[in-house]
């Protein structure tokens, strides 16, 4: 017994070191490292006060290096050339390089028209970025049936070449970027902000920077990013799957949304995407949602070892990884306390402040569609720190919230195939709602009105789901909820 039990820990410990070989030898060294710093992260967060190092507050009447420092050059950079444009005086620094991007995006019609309208790019420029485009998208659900959409995450996007034209606008532009630079803590004064800044480089000392405006993009590792759900994603771009009709193979002109190929298995319900990008390469992930405080170091890894282990079960092929992707995707389910900045001359953006939906996790899209809104309101704050935030919440996410909740503890045992069910009625559903309502909940634009029709189909034709939503949410989140979405139909009318 004891030595079957050591076996499987070995046969486990020997499929992570697998999985790791794999990520270094597509990756390299550095990448991998970035991954074990992330899944390190998740055993020991960033105090809440966010200061790893705190320096000085700057006294009354000092004057400010900077008028927004932006901390973290991921997605969030694309704010730098938009602020620099208004006449702002940016800094940009990352603990890694600034836009070298470690995701292959998918998106919409209105993302691509709002990074054409950004101003940060050439004339034709973003066309040139996307890399594929598709018909269709569809959803399929383990032991139910496939629902095609239209109009929804039908472009894959050159994420590399987008920062890297983003990086070079900034530049431009006269920003001052700071590769290989962390955030460790600030301190807030009166009229600016001190930031303790460390370099990468051996040898390099500490020192203190200023702004008028701290701007987090730290993504998850902000010690402010405290949503309530996360989403462990990994995997990458691939080569070498197969091409063709039938559900285990690519088309390159269709985007796989979400997939089930399994119930729930070790207390999670997997899904994956296919995302066609360049031909001969589709961009795959694995992933699941979670509430955060269940997500433990080494979550990235061992989701790793499983996507290797389970890939064929997926797509057939002789799949080889040209590019590992991965990180933690945080989620806020409007049933808890949002992400807040600790200061008025701080703002958290991007995945720190986790206004994206809760559903689909796309954050891409939503920051995106949101660019021009969050420039203006940054550089509003960085003039008047006191001026209110202008940010929107998309009304159905007070919806969506409680779904994504109950999709982060499925039931296991003799329920784990209650999960692949309900989505399965959903989708059916949302589907014979027609393309409008289906594509609509995916962009983040479902109207409340239908998405309560939606709710209330579901439950008609799945009535377990009351015991399911009820066993699943504590009676506070869903009181929160019904009010949430009682306040949504309300402002719709
Ligand atoms: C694998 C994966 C695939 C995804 N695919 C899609 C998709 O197809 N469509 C979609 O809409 N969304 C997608 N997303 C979500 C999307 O990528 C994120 O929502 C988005 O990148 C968030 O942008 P951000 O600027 O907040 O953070 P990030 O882009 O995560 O950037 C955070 C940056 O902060 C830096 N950093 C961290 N700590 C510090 C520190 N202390 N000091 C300085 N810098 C620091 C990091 O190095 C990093 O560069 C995906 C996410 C993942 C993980």
């Amino acid at each position: 017994m004891r030595a079957g039990a050591g076996g499987a820990a070995g046969a486990a410990a020997r499929e992570l070191d697998a999985a790791r070989g794999r990520v270094r030898e597509a990756g390299g060294e550095a990448l991998l490292a970035r991954l074990e710093h992330l899944d390190a992260a998740r055993v020991a967060p960033a105090p809440r006060t966010g200061l790893g190092r705190a320096p000085r507050p700057p006294d009354r009447g000092a004057a400010a290096d900077y008028d927004v420092v932006i901390a973290g050059g991921g997605l969030s950079l694309l704010l730098a050339p938009m602020l620099a444009a208004a006449g702002l005086r940016v800094a940009v620094l990352d603990r890694a390089r600034i836009g070298a991007a470690h995701r292959e995006w998918n998106a919409g019609t209105a993302e691509v028209e709002a990074l054409s309208a950004s101003g940060i790019f050439a004339q034709g420029e973003v066309e040139r970025l996307v890399v594929a485009r598709y018909v269709e998208g569809l959803c399929r659900w383990h032991g139910g049936g496939t629902y095609p959409v239209r109009g929804v995450l039908d472009h894959a996007i050159d994420a590399g070449g987008l920062l890297a034209a983003a990086r070079a606008r900034a530049e431009a532009l006269g920003v001052t970027l700071l590769d290989g630079h962390a955030l460790l803590g600030h301190a807030e004064g009166p009229d600016a902000v001190a930031l303790a800044v460390a370099e990468a480089r051996v040898g390099a000392a500490p020192r203190d920077l200023s702004a008028r405006l701290l701007v987090d993009a730290r993504g998850a590792a902000s010690p402010y990013a405290t949503a309530d759900l996360v989403c462990p994603t990994v995997g990458g771009v691939l080569a070498g799957l197969a091409e063709g009709d039938g559900e285990r193979r690519i088309r390159p002109d269709v985007g796989e949304i979400l997939a089930t190929t399994e119930d729930v298995e070790e207390g999670r319900q997997h899904l994956w995407e296919a995302f066609p990008g360049r031909p001969g390469e589709t961009t795959v992930y694995l992933f699941y949602y979670a509430r955060s405080g269940d997500v433990g170091p080494g979550a990235l890894l061992s989701l790793y070892a499983r996507f290797f282990r389970l890939l064929s079960r997926y797509k057939e092929g002789d799949a080889r990884l040209v590019r590992p992707t991965f990180g933690f995707i945080p989620g806020w389910s409007r049933l808890s306390a949002a992400p807040r900045a600790p200061g008025r001359r701080v703002r958290l953006v991007g995945d720190a402040a986790a206004r994206h939906s809760p559903l689909t996790f796309c954050g891409f899209g939503a920051n995106v569609r949101e660019l021009a809104a969050t420039a203006a309101d940054l550089a509003r704050a960085a003039r008047d720190p006191g001026a209110p935030s202008a940010a929107r919440d998309a009304p159905v996410h007070s919806g969506t919230g409680a779904l994504a909740a109950l999709m982060a503890r499925p039931a296991g045992g003799a329920r784990a195939g209650e999960m692949n069910a309900l989505l399965n009625t959903a989708f059916a559903v949302l589907h014979a709602m027609g393309d409008d309502a289906y594509a609509a909940l995916l962009r983040d634009e479902m109207q409340p009105g239908d998405f309560v029709k939606f709710l209330r189909e579901t439950a008609a034709r799945r009535p377990e789901v009351y015991r399911e939503v009820v066993s699943a949410l504590p009676l506070r989140a869903l009181g929160r909820w019904g009010a949430g979405l009682a306040r949504e139909l309300y402002r719709a009318r």
